[in-house]
């Protein structure tokens, strides 16, 4: 079954009615209990706050959610998102700009904007510590008082599989980067691909639950396609940890078997021993394999501002018993969450998945500043899109969300469902990816 451009937006879940919660303006009690060491500080360039002060620390697929989403349903509070970077730039999608099949435009929005026509502050700035007991986040541009407060900084990688050595890692990152932190990880890559003139170039898959699942098989078809169409003497060689493709895997693998036999090998269950950037040549288990290019991505980990902060002992192993797994409030702080792929829980690490949640934790805050109705636990809904081709353009489709288990505390998988047949759905499914974004996009950037 295809997926209509109207299904998949009716699945993403931005179709969803935004009623907003009771409003009244009381704040919650604090109820901190642990006190840190207050450095000397100076206030961040912002308005007193009018009301219940909301602070949302990542302005990505989680973050610009719960900022947008916590003002319409409380529009007494008063919200800054606290964001690094000057623009947005979208992971999804992001695959086909590395061949030219999308442009840099579809994927960058403007931060200014979204805070303009959603009323709340944009504070370009970097978080770097928390003082608990005061309630004040400390950033690289001043201290800024919060009653609430979300950490949604997504993800960093850890290499600590393949090394131990800085210099290495440096090199690692710099000279072969992973591409999954868009920016300039995704430039070099681009012009490593748009570039290449033959021979092997090496992707992998980390094992985990790393960000976006089927991301890296979708690039390896992606990339194997553009070599095809260009005629090149060239293979992509995808170097996969995990036993088998993690997720669509019938459409990924029958891609990678009728499309790609000449331009694609997949070696599963392959875990890279050693890299030597001087020779070119990647040692596994099994053999070793010389390379013209690569980008290697390594294991994810949550950002490692939550232990800089205190909030995660160990943000690299977080377990789901450091936050509530159904509120997203850290254990022992009744007003700071963690969401996004940070979250410890084992959602998908996607897009959708962190938007749909991000209304969720909204709904959270909101009801606290409303003092209203608790509300029930909802599900983050998952609904990716992936391309297995480009010329045509072909996608691949998965929905899922998740059931909680009460007797265990822990959630599976429910409702899954997918369109895999991309001989048949394929075009359909690509129009539905690019209405997808558009609406997700709408969703983050306009009222
Ligand atoms: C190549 C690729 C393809 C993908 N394809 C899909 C797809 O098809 N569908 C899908 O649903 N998902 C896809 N994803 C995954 C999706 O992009 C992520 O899951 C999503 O971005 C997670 O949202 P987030 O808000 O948790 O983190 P992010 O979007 O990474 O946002 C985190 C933000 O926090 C900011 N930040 C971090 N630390 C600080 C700090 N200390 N102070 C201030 N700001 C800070 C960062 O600058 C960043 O803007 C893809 C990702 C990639 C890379």
């Amino acid at each position: 079954m295809a997926i209509s451009r109207r299904k998949a937006l009716q699945f993403s879940g931005v179709l969803v009615a935004t009623t907003a919660l009771n409003a009244s303006n009381k704040i919650d009690g604090l109820k901190l209990k642990e006190a840190v060491k207050t450095n000397t500080s100076y206030n961040a360039p912002l308005s007193p706050a009018k009301g219940p002060r909301v602070v949302v620390v990542g302005g990505g697929w989680s973050g610009l959610s719960i900022a947008k989403y916590t003002k319409i349903f409380a529009p007494n509070a008063d919200v800054v998102l606290v964001e690094q970077r000057y623009e947005f730039i979208s992971g999804p999608l992001s695959n086909l700009w590395l061949v030219d099949k999308i442009e840099l435009e579809f994927l960058t929005h403007d931060y200014l904007q979204a805070a303009r026509e959603n009323n709340y502050t944009y504070f370009h700035a970097t978080a770097i510590d928390l003082d608990r007991k005061n309630r004040i986040l400390k950033t690289s541009d001043g201290d800024v008082s919060f009653d609430y407060l979300v950490f949604a900084p997504g993800i960093d990688y850890d290499y600590s599989r393949w090394t131990k050595d800085i210099a290495f890692e440096t090199r690692l990152r710099q000279e072969y980067p992973a591409g999954f932190i868009p920016g300039s990880e995704h430039i070099t890559l681009r012009n490593k691909v748009l570039n290449f003139k033959g021979g092997n170039f090496i992707l992998t898959v980390p094992s985990g639950n790393y960000r976006c699942m089927p991301a890296p098989y979708e690039r390896a078809c992606i990339i194997a396609d553009y070599f095809k169409q260009k005629k090149l003497k060239a293979k992509v060689i995808l170097l996969d940890e995990n036993n088998a493709i993690t997720i669509k895997k019938e459409g990924f693998q029958s891609a990678f078997d009728k499309l790609y036999s000449d331009y694609l090998e997949y070696h599963p269950n392959t875990k890279i021993q050693n890299i030597d950037l001087d020779k070119k040549i990647v040692e596994t288990e099994f053999n070793e394999i010389s390379f013209e290019e690569a980008a290697f991505y390594p294991h994810v980990r949550g950002a490692k501002i939550l232990e800089r902060v205190g909030i995660a002992k160990d943000a690299n192993n977080m377990l789901e018993g450091d936050i509530n797994t159904l509120t997203y409030e850290v254990n022992d702080e009744k007003d700071i969450y963690i969401t996004g792929d940070s979250r410890p829980m084992g959602f998908s690490k996607s897009g959708n998945t962190s938007n749909s949640e991000g209304h969720y934790v909204a709904t959270l805050i909101a009801q606290k500043i409303n003092k209203s109705k608790k509300i029930k636990w909802e599900s983050p809904t998952t609904a990716c899109f992936s391309a297995v081709s480009i010329a045509p353009e072909r996608a691949i489709y998965i929905y899922t969300q998740y059931a909680y288990n009460k007797t265990d505390s822990t959630f599976k998988f429910t409702s899954t469902s997918s369109s895999e047949n991309w001989l048949k759905d394929g075009a359909v499914n690509a129009d539905s990816n690019r209405a997808w974004a558009t609406a997700l996009y709408m969703d983050m950037f306009s009222k």
